[in-house]
């Protein structure tokens, strides 16, 4: 069983994605964390976010493993380091450049497949797994994506204002939705759920009742 769960940055993908896969008895897989984890590495290595051949043979040899609350880089745990805002922006400036993609989608697709999954990212529903049992596109508006976010920085240690980090999501917002490959977008079969007025509950409440629905509808 694969559940797709794309939408903007801070919409509150990765909490509601952890909690509907517990629900559910599926594993979550952090797609964005694989193109943040990429991002770090490419940069060590000295990589500029430009599409040349060495960087998807570069993405393919990495040994990027997901758990359900770390990242390992080459067996180094980069959980924290990938979270920065710097991290943000980097991960997103890769993530335009078709070679990573490319690299990313074999092991996204083993990921899926080894076991029933919540897949969260931005591209799932459209093009990794076009097929998925379920896809939801979850989003909030721009301002309560920023709350959310700064609540999350600020969980971590990290600083910065509102105005920063509204400022930094709509960067994000315009760079993953205009790149020329895997852009982010609503699937046409997707369901949407806005979560701006929703609580955390809510939302998983509101995602978990639509992919009933969609598994119902499969089932007949
Ligand atoms: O979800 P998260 O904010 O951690 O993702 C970081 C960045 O990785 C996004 O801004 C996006 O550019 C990229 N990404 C992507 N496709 C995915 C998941 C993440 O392009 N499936």
């Amino acid at each position: 069983m694969i559940i797709a769960i794309d939408g903007p940055a801070g919409a509150g993908k990765s909490t509601v994605s952890r909690l509907l896969a517990e629900r559910l008895g599926c594993i979550r897989i952090d797609t964005g964390a694989l193109y943040r984890a990429v991002a770090l590495a490419a940069t060590r290595a000295g990589f500029a976010a430009r599409d040349v051949p060495e960087l998807e043979a570069f993405v393919t040899a990495l040994d990027l493993r997901v758990t359900q609350d770390a990242v390992f880089l080459n067996g180094e745990d980069v959980s924290s380091e990938i979270r920065t805002p710097e991290a943000s922006r980097s991960a997103s400036a890769f993530a335009a450049v078709p070679c990573v993609r490319a690299g990313l989608m074999e092991l996204q697709r083993r990921l899926g497949r080894s076991a029933p999954s919540v897949l969260d990212g931005r591209d799932i529903g459209t093009v990794v797994f076009p097929d998925a049992d379920a896809k939801i596109f979850l989003t909030a508006s721009a301002e309560e994506r920023a709350k959310r976010r700064l609540a999350e920085l600020r969980a971590l240690g990290l600083g910065g204002g509102l105005s920063e980090v509204l400022a930094e999501i709509e960067a994000r917002d315009m760079q993953d939705t205009n790149r020329t490959v895997a852009p982010l977008r609503q699937a046409p079969d997707a369901v949407l759920v806005d979560a701006t007025s929703l609580t955390l509950e809510g939302a998983v409440d509101a995602c978990y009742a639509a992919v009933q629905r969609q598994l119902d509808q499969g089932r007949e």
